[in-house]
């Protein structure tokens, strides 16, 4: 049956992180739909990252709830407090919620293939040579299976950025979260990222993109959030977030300092 309002692929509901007193991330609700691709923007600070690694379990949330495809995941009541479930289970989230940094994070110690292969051999069980041609695919998706025998120390950034996109749909992700994924790149190769995040995006990945670069947040985004002191200050489709007519005199001020 088709239907306008398909189910949200993850549901967050009244999510708080605190750091000690600091309030990080505070009540946020948010729903992704399938193949929807949500740009988070927002002065440094502000609570993305941290919203990002609490969705792909990297930061234990203090209240709140996930549910990912229907399901309440991530937590489990341990003498009436909320904890992070089972190392195992979640891994086999983390599988599913694919995630990019700034700072790429690669294993230093392995290959470009070997970076690629670690996901599908060590968190999937994938046998050896089936791990090997995922990983293959992926490099050749991100437009590096040249460089596949290289350590990560050889590469530019941008090549980085690309092996750990790699590394990071080698998983068969649901969802992708891109953390700034070109603060880190000198100019000229920021271009290439935003490349192959763009065809992942056409290819109807869902993703949640932060970023300070909004040229690219128009291109891709379908809806746009703005960020201020861990909650939701404004949102609105892409088209008329972006507009003359944008009304959020606190948007304005942060999109006229940064364009
Ligand atoms: P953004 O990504 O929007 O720049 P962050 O999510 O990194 O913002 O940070 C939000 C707030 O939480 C900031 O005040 C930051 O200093 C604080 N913060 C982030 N991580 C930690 C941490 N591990 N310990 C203490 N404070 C943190
Ligand atoms: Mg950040």
């Amino acid at each position: 049956m088709k239907t306008d309002n398909p189910a949200p692929l993850i549901r967050l509901s009244n999510i708080v992180k605190r750091f000690g007193s600091l309030t990080a991330v505070n009540n946020i609700s948010l729903e992704i739909k399938p193949g929807e691709k949500l740009v988070i923007i927002g002065p440094s600070g502000s609570g993305k990252s941290t919203l990002l690694r609490a969705i792909n379990f990297l930061e234990e949330i203090d209240e709140g709830t996930i549910l990912f495809e229907g399901r309440e995941v991530g937590y489990v009541q341990k003498k009436g407090r909320m904890v992070l479930d089972k190392p195992s289970r979640i891994c086999k989230l983390r599988s599913e919620i694919g995630m990019v940094f700034q700072h790429f994070y690669l294993f230093p110690h392995m290959t470009v293939l070997g970076n690629v292969m670690e996901g599908p051999l060590t968190v999937q069980k994938k046998p050896v040579e089936e791990a090997r041609d995922i990983a293959m695919a992926m490099l050749e998706k991100v437009g590096i299976a040249d460089k596949k025998d290289v350590y990560p120390a050889t590469l530019s950034g941008g090549q980085k950025q690309r092996v750990a996109i790699a590394r990071a749909i080698a998983m068969r992700p649901k969802l992708m979260l891109f953390d700034e994924p070109t603060s880190a790149l000198d100019p000229e190769l920021v271009g290439e990222v935003f490349e192959t995040i763009r065809s992942l995006a056409k290819e109807g990945m869902t993703m949640i993109v932060v970023t300070h670069q909004m040229g690219f947040a128009r291109e891709i985004a379908d809806r746009v959030i703005f960020m201020e002191q861990g909650g939701f200050i404004a949102q609105g489709d892409a088209r008329d977030f972006f507009s003359t007519n944008q009304d959020n005199e606190r948007v304005q001020s942060f999109l006229a300092k940064i364009l």
